[in-house]
């Protein structure tokens, strides 16, 4: 697989080199600059295939010429350890839920399968990478629990005290082994700004080797493709047309959508929901794309983005033409009193208890329904276990749910944090000191 740059400023690489630098030096995004499709025997044959079997075969479509078919497939085996069942709700409309791996939210795939092919890089060449990485919550804690045990690579996190959730900080702080959790004492922005200068410190640079686990690594999106297929083949035999209704944010998990439908799958439509912060919904109704800064607070946080980072990657998917865009995808937002509403009504009409992403990608799906005529399946995407939310849940429903056995071991182990200040040299020390 060659990749090119969505600025076309930077020379097209391989797979192995994108999901290492992360970022073309232009600053653009890595695509795939040829999408193979798989033929109507893979698609019609799909569902006599389990989940691992459908994604190692898209990814070996995309990776063969760089991974051999065995190394390959135990990737795949390390990374899809965890199923995303298909949950009936009501008629013609089901629940894909991705948060049965182990930080229990959908960023496990792509977390675990980045750290799967980058392990398996380093072990050929005998080298050994320092992950940094700066979170506001979920998307360290997949990073972490991804990363975890892998040979070669060691992860050190930034977090802003006080400002993660119990559940979050715990799955940063309680790993040990090759994960080291920093707690910063500052913002989500002041570790960022902490890890981007790190990546500018030419001193780190000559001794450490310093990689990035960001989200739009290509390594991230590829394997997020594997569940809609699987989603697809569980549905086939009803014989209706495909919705799938994505709870949007960076527009990553949507991405992984198209990615599937390029590479074969029949699908109707896109739906794109979102919170308040509502670029791509408005991009396709005006046709003017506008950030919004600073982003919108609402209690689907992890959707709140100002300017979603994979933009330029669903732009480019639909051949960069809204015309494309708007005939494929049906866009809608929602704020914080119809997320709530949606919550409820998931919960005392089909006991279905989901996190506020989540009932915004059912509220979607539901709208959506209500202007088309003809028959569907309409799947909705879970993206987090309703007791990452807790104390919104309990809100909302007025009771306090159950909290799965895991989290609640998780909620009783020692958190081990190093405490920083917001100081770059303080941070390079701590640097100098742990990494090798
Ligand atoms: C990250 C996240 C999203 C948004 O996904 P994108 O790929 O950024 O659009 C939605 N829900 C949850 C729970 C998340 O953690």
């Amino acid at each position: 697989m060659q990749l090119f740059s969505t600025k076309r400023e930077s020379p097209e690489v391989g797979f192995e080199e994108a999901i290492f630098r992360g970022l073309p030096p232009d600053n653009g995004l890595y695509m795939p600059d040829h999408i193979p499709v798989l033929g109507k025997d893979f698609w019609d044959g799909a569902d006599q295939l389990s989940f691992q079997e459908i994604a190692f075969e898209m990814a070996n479509a995309l990776l063969s010429d760089e991974v051999p078919a065995a190394d390959l497939k135990s990737i795949v085996d390390q990374a899809i350890n965890f199923p995303a069942p298909l949950v009936r709700v009501e008629e013609n409309i089901y629940c894909l839920e991705l948060f049965h791996g182990t930080s229990m939210a959908f960023k496990d795939f792509g977390a675990r399968f980045m750290a799967a092919t980058m392990s398996y890089f380093l072990q050929k060449s005998n080298r050994k990478i320092n992950i940094l990485v700066a979170t506001s919550g979920d998307t360290g804690g997949a990073v972490a629990q991804g990363f975890f045990g892998v040979p070669n690579i060691t992860v050190t996190i930034l977090y802003p005290k006080g400002k993660v959730s119990d559940i979050q900080e715990k799955q940063l702080t309680t790993l040990g082994n090759n994960v080291r959790a920093l707690e910063i004492d500052g913002t989500f922005d002041d570790c960022q700004a902490l890890v981007k200068q790190a990546f500018l410190d030419e001193d780190l640079r000559s001794k450490f080797n310093l990689a990035s686990a960001n989200s739009i690594n290509i390594a991230r999106l590829i394997p997020q493709s594997f569940y809609y297929a699987q989603a697809y083949a569980s549905l086939k035999k009803l014989g209706l047309p495909l919705v799938f209704s994505v709870p949007s944010g960076n527009f990553g998990n949507l991405c992984a959508g198209i990615l599937a439908w390029k590479m074969g799958m029949p699908v109707k439509k896109f739906i794109a929901a979102t919170n308040l912060n509502k670029v791509v919904p408005e991009y396709l109704s005006t046709g003017e794309y506008r950030p919004i800064s600073p982003s919108v607070s609402t209690i689907s946080n992890a959707m709140d983005v100002g300017n979603p980072s994979n933009f330029p990657r669903m732009y480019e998917l639909f051949d960069r033409n809204i015309e494309v865009m708007r005939a494929h995808v049906y866009s809608t937002y929602y704020d914080d009193e119809q997320t709530k509403a949606s919550i409820k009504d998931l919960y005392d009409h089909h006991q279905y208890l989901a996190c506020p992403h989540t009932a915004i990608a059912y509220r979607g799906l539901k709208e959506y329904q209500k202007t088309e005529k003809e028959e569907f399946s309409g799947v909705f995407l879970s993206t987090a276990h309703y007791a990452k939310f807790l104390p919104e849940m309990e809100a909302v429903l007025q009771m306090k749910p159950d909290i799965p056995e895991r989290l609640q071991g998780l909620l009783s182990k020692t958190k081990v944090a190093e405490s920083l200040s917001t100081e770059y040299q303080e941070f390079k020390t701590y640097l100098s000191d742990h990494l090798s």
